[in-house]
């Protein structure tokens, strides 16, 4: 099934400097969440690919973000209209 996650910018600890500018998308499911570094679309997939991989539920679900349509790779933004 579909899972909607809410995705939002986070402030995380870096290795080099106090704070990097990153993204945290949360599991509408069960609440799970996944931090990665970075604000782009790369690292709002790489949230959800984990969301995937770390779904306590451990169901094979596809994770996407209701506010960002672009984050379906290669896909044109009109393809959205299917289911
Ligand atoms: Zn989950």
């Amino acid at each position: 099934m579909k899972v909607r996650c809410d995705v939002a910018p986070v402030e995380l600890e870096g290795d080099y400097v106090a704070v990097v500018e990153g993204v945290c998308a949360t599991c509408s499911r069960c609440g799970h969440e996944t931090e990665s570094y970075g604000t782009t679309d790369a690292s709002v997939r790489r949230c959800l690919a984990l969301l995937h991989d770390e779904c306590p539920n451990h169901e094979d679900n596809y994770y996407f973000d209701p506010d960002e349509p672009a984050t379906c790779p290669g896909a044109p933004r009109g393809a959205y209209r299917r289911g």
